[in-house]
Parts: C-alpha cells; sequence; structure tokens
C-alpha cells in the first residue's frame, strides 16, 4: 500500500481538500493517521469492527487492548454510551475538548472489536482543530490508538507516524508537533470510585477539584505484578520501548549527576553504546556523556513534551545503554514517570550508592 504523507494548515484554503479525503478515506473503512494535541492517533471508523481489525493489525497490537473513540461534538458521545453520571458531566464541562479520556458503559452500536471485547468503551473528544475537523467531516465516532507501532513510543511528529506506518496505511495527515508529547489521562467512571488507569496531563489535583476524590491505578508506578489484572488493560504490554536497556537514576541531584557520569564512563569503556538523558541543567555537566537534553528539571510539561522524541532518537542512534534523570512523580510528573518507567521496565538504581562504589 502506497502511504501519502499530506501537511494540513487549516488557515490554508487547500487545506479543506485533505481533510475531505481524510473523511472518505475513513468512511470507505480505511485507516489515517492525524495530528492530536497529545500524540498521533492512527484512525479508523469506530462503529466498524473491519475497520478496528485494520488498526490492529497496522499496530501489531494485540486484540484485548482496547481502542479510545474520539468525537468531534458534544452530542456526538449520547449514541455510543450508556448511562452518562453527573461526574462525567462534570468531567466534560471541565475539561473536554482535551487530553482526558473517560470509561463509560458501552451503547449496542460500538463493536466489541473496538473495546477488546469489554463493556465499557473509553471516549475523548480532543482539542487539536485538525482532529476535530476530520472526525467532523466523517461523521463517525473514530477510534484513534497512538499512531506507532505496538511497543514502540508513541509518535508526537509525522514523520514518527511514517516510520513505524510507512506501506501499512493510506494517508498520514502532518499537523505539527504534538502538544502534550504524552498520551490522554485515562479516568474510568463506571466502578463506585473514579479511577485514573492512566495518568497524562490532566492531573490527580485538577481531576479532584471537579469531582472530589479519585483513585489511582496500582500499576502507575511498577510493573503487575503475577496474577494482577490490569484495570486498564494496556498497562498489561510493555509499552513505550526504545530498544536499549533504560535506566533511571534516583537521590540528590548532585549525586545524581556524578551517578550519570560514572555509569555512562563504565558502560562506554565496556563497549556500548552508551547515553545519559538529562535536565537541560545539566548538559554542560554532561557533556562527555552523550547527554540527550529532555527539558528543565522544574519543568515536567516539557520533559512530557520532549521524552517520546527523545525515546526515539534513542533509537535511531542504536544506542543500547541508557541511565536517565527522574522528575518527581507528582502532577504532569506522574504521567512522565509512568511512561519513563515503562520505557525501563521500572528498573532504578540510587544514585548514591553508584557513588559509593
Ligand atoms: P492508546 O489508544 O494506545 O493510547 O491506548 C488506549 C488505552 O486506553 C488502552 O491501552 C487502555 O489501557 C485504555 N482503555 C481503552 N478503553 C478502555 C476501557 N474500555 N476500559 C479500560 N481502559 C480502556
Ligand atoms: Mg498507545
Amino acid at each position: 500500500m502506497k502511504t501519502i504523507l499530506a501537511k494540513v494548515d487549516l488557515s490554508q484554503p487547500d487545506s479543506a481538500e485533505v481533510i475531505q479525503t481524510a473523511a472518505k478515506i475513513l468512511q470507505e473503512g480505511g485507516l489515517v493517521a492525524f495530528p492530536t494535541e497529545t500524540v498521533y492517533g492512527l484512525g479508523g471508523n469506530g462503529l466498524d469492527s473491519a475497520a478496528c481489525e485494520k488498526i490492529y493489525l497496522a499496530k501489531g497490537r494485540p486484540s484485548d487492548n482496547p481502542l479510545i473513540l474520539h468525537i468531534s461534538e458534544f452530542e456526538e458521545l449520547n449514541p455510543i454510551v450508556g448511562e452518562i453520571s453527573p461526574a462525567a458531566k462534570k468531567l466534560m464541562d471541565a475539561f473536554w475538548p482535551g487530553p482526558l479520556t473517560m470509561v463509560f458503559p458501552k451503547s449496542e452500536i460500538v463493536p466489541e472489536k473496538a473495546t477488546g471485547g469489554l463493556d465499557t468503551v473509553a471516549v475523548r473528544f480532543p482539542s487539536h482543530p485538525v482532529a476535530r475537523a476530520i472526525i467532523r467531516a466523517a461523521g463517525l465516532p473514530i477510534a484513534a490508538p497512538s499512531a506507532n507501532s505496538s511497543g514502540k513510543p508513541s509518535p508526537t511528529s509525522a514523520k514518527h507516524v511514517f516510520d513505524d506506518m510507512d506501506g501499512r496505511i493510506r494517508l498520514i495527515i502532518d499537523g505539527g508537533e504534538s502538544d502534550v508529547g504524552l498520551e490522554s489521562t485515562v479516568i474510568s467512571l463506571v466502578g463506585e470510585k473514579p479511577c485514573i488507569l492512566r495518568p497524562g496531563g490532566v492531573t490527580k489535583a485538577m481531576l479532584e477539584e471537579v469531582i472530589g476524590p479519585v483513585d489511582l491505578a496500582g500499576s502507575i508506578l511498577r510493573p503487575l505484578e503475577k496474577g494482577e489484572k490490569a484495570l486498564s488493560p494496556g498497562m498489561m504490554y510493555k509499552h513505550y520501548s526504545p530498544d536499549g536497556q533504560v535506566t533511571l537514576i534516583e537521590g540528590e541531584e548532585s549525586a545524581v549527576v556524578e551517578a550519570l557520569r560514572r555509569l555512562y564512563t563504565d558502560a562506554d569503556s565496556e563497549g556500548h553504546r552508551a547515553c545519559v538523558m538529562c535536565f537541560t541543567e545539566h548538559v554542560e555537566a554532561l557533556a562527555d556523556c552523550h547527554p540527550h537534553d529532555i527539558g528543565h528539571k522544574e519543568d515536567a510539561s516539557e520533559v512530557a513534551h520532549r521524552l517520546f522524541a527523545t525515546l526515539r532518537d534513542l533509537d535511531d542512534e542504536k544506542m543500547d545503554v541508557i541511565f536517565s534523570e527522574v522528575v518527581p512523580p507528582e502532577g504532569v510528573g506522574l504521567a512522565v514517570m509512568n511512561r519513563l518507567g515503562r520505557a525501563g521496565a521500572f528498573r532504578t538504581v540510587n544514585a548514591e550508592e553508584i557513588i559509593r562504589i
């Protein structure tokens, strides 16, 4: 299959034609990748089992890992869900359109292919104008998981999508870099208490301000234990993973910088293709350690924005040993550490212990 890459700038008159082409492909059951404010999505008709099947195939995604349906107007929610609770209404008012996905009981028109066999459905109303224009033009709820091959870091640019999806889908819409850079926050509203299944740009504190106490799924900052059932099926799988081994370094700032230097030096002398992922403030001190700048240390949103692109660069550079700084797991930092932790199978060492050796 030939994959077409098309730039869209909604301020230009020719963008309408590209949006119509995308809509037509979706209506015919084909796949189109498009930008959203979180990461790039791989879109297909969310009401068509065959289109959903194509998404799983293109991504190499396990079929029990459900898709998120994307809408472009509030009115499009009713037909695809069962009951909408008062808490869900409040969250919709506060955060939609935006990077929040809510899990509802599903309605009959949503095929089990879209929900991985579950009787619930995850829905998001994205704010990105290109995503909204495509969904509106298609006139369908669009199933759109991240447009990466399963197990790779999510794509935050059209080039990332092309690297993974060339030859597998008909069209990739290039709308520039994704703003947030991490996938949406997923909150379930079907249990007794609202529960965050996946942290993202909409933080626990922001949610609690609107609906009161919410739970956090247990496996956000650790691997699932043997026999533990994932509340969010995506958490079962190795995810967000570069080819190299990522190790996280915790501890006091100066100890971390010193530990990064020692670990890098040892790995380099053993013949590894090694590097460090460090804050902007430490790039100079680690200039000899192949530094990758992940953003300023006090700015978790900047780290979120850069994280996946950095992980992909490490693959392009064929790095096999990677040492990374960490952010405090609070606010957006919780989402960063969920992804970074999973990129390295939660392998963490303490800086002071490295320096003591
Ligand atoms: P992605 O579309 O790749 O960002 O992943 C979507 C994620 O949302 C899945 O991996 C699940 O963890 C979560 N999700 C989607 N639908 C449901 C659902 N019905 N119940 C619980 N989690 C869901
Ligand atoms: Mg994904």
